[in-house]
């Protein structure tokens, strides 16, 4: 479980040539994050344990230093990752390698098979079980404050294994894997995941983002390649059951890893995929379970494959780094509706309450728990990384709709941009106005107020443009 496998790159010579801009450096560093079996699992509105471990879950920490500008990226093998773990984690992680906090990005992939440790879910399962037995006998582990420590060491360890590389950046195009599941139907109304074969459906109510962003790092002087960074638009939940995993990703690293020389770490951030997810509606064919898991895993490391020789390489490398913190009204709810939402988390997981009821009274509870951390106003950070003048990445938090990831892509006066969500905080999903308005789940299922998403898209562009000389 402690384990950090800093990848040390022996025989290279890392002496910067004069009269050259700074080098860039990276290094990367893998810690396991698995919690013991038994814990309860995230994912889906009823209680969940563990049995067991399909794959290890991990967080892969990667360093860029540039001249005097450093930064980190940290990416969990999590369904979210809660502000109250992500501060901890990056205040110590930069008192130990100098990295500002804020040049410190945490997300989560978003992984439905993981713990569930943070959220209104876990504290009434977890305030019941200590109420029953005196202790929650779920949870052994403190697991917020094991995996704030680990995270901190791993973005120290990945310093410590810094050398120069090189990195080529690029996007290809993914289709047939990803679904807008959210579908106009006959009564006028917008459903998600309305079901297979559905004869009501009538049409898709948004896109999908096909691309897929990649960024390869190299060691400089024998071109090993070190890293690589991928990230797509596609809900992590095609795993399902009860053991741990990483979901598709896990396979994504596994068939990129299959070929000779390419012993390296896949990291892959998950683009704004609030909307989307893997179920295809025109078919009938089973889609959830490892086959299901493997199949996208590998048709992904396929289409990366295809698209190495045409990345093109950063010459000149500019790392820099800019960070906002913007607002988001919360939700409000009356004094009624959360004694009543108080009374039926008592009903989650059964089948008195309907899905979406059982989703609104945990939503409310969750809005009360972020109203007593930041008050009315939830404080949204977006970060950017400048890898060079064609290349940039984008952190948001929550789980934000495609459109807004679509609309900072198509604005951004970046060549290459990579949108990451769920970074450095669970705000719960971020849909559009447009999706306000049309209603069901991942509007029920959201903390902030319409205009919340846009807020955020226009934030992380303005950043963007700051950054772009
Ligand atoms: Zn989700």
């Amino acid at each position: 479980m402690k384990t950090i496998l800093a990848l040390s790159l022996a025989f290279l010579s890392f002496a910067p040539r004069e009269g050259q801009a700074a080098e860039l450096n990276a290094g990367i560093a893998v810690t396991e994050i698995t919690p013991p079996v038994g814990y309860r699992m995230c994912g889906y509105f009823y209680e969940r344990l563990s049995t067991g471990v399909h794959d290890p879950l991990q967080a892969k920490a990667l360093y860029l230093q540039q001249g005097a500008e450093q930064a980190a990226l940290v990416f969990c093998d999590l369904i979210g990752v809660p502000q109250t773990v992500t501060d901890q984690a990056r205040v110590m992680a930069g008192r130990e390698t100098g990295i500002p906090a804020t040049n410190i990005l945490v997300a989560a992939t978003h992984s439905h098979t993981g713990p569930l440790y943070f959220d209104a879910l876990r504290t009434f399962l977890h305030q019941r079980a200590a109420d029953r037995n005196g202790k929650d006998p779920q949870e052994t582990a403190d697991y917020a404050s094991v995996l704030s420590g680990k995270l901190a060491d791993a973005v120290s360890a990945a310093k410590k294994a810094a050398r120069p590389v090189q990195c080529e950046a690029g996007v290809t195009r993914q289709t047939g894997l990803s679904f807008n599941r959210r579908f106009h139907m006959k009564d006028g109304t917008v459903v998600f995941n309305p079901g297979k074969l559905n004869p009501n459906i009538v049409r898709p109510a948004g896109p999908i983002d096909p691309e897929i962003g990649i960024v390869f790092f190299r060691g400089s002087e024998q071109r090993h390649l070190l890293a690589s960074l991928t990230v797509f638009a596609l809900h992590l939940d095609t795993l399902g059951g009860t053991e741990y995993g990483a979901d598709y990703p896990f396979y994504l690293e596994r068939s990129l890893r299959e070929r000779p020389g390419h012993n390296f770490i896949s990291i892959f951030g998950a683009g704004t995929c609030g909307d989307i997810n893997h179920i295809d509606v025109t078919t009938d064919r089973p889609q959830k379970g490892g086959e299901e898991t493997l199949r996208i895993g590998n048709a992904l490391a396929e289409t990366v494959l295809k698209a190495v020789p045409g990345l093109k390489p950063a010459d000149k490398p500019s790392l820099g780094v800019r960070y906002a913190t913007v607002f988001a009204a919360l939700q409000e709810f009356s004094e009624g509706q959360i004694a009543r939402a108080r009374e039926r988390m008592r009903l989650i997981g059964t089948k008195e309450l309907s899905f979406l009821e059982q989703v609104e009274a945990y939503k409310v509870m969750d809005v009360q728990e972020l109203r007593a951390r930041f008050g009315p106003k939830l404080p949204m950070e977006v970060q950017v990384f400048r890898l060079d003048d064609d290349t940039a990445i984008v952190g948001l938090p929550g789980e934000v709709f495609v459109e807004l990831g679509l609309a900072i892509k198509h604005a951004s006066p970046f060549r290459t941009t990579l949108v990451i969500e769920l970074c450095n905080n669970d705000i719960g999903y971020v849909p559009t106005k447009k999706a306000f308005a049309e209603g069901s789940y991942e509007v029920v299922n959201s903390r902030v107020k319409s205009g919340g998403g846009e807020i955020l898209a226009e934030a992380a562009l303005q950043l963007l443009r700051e950054l772009k000389f």
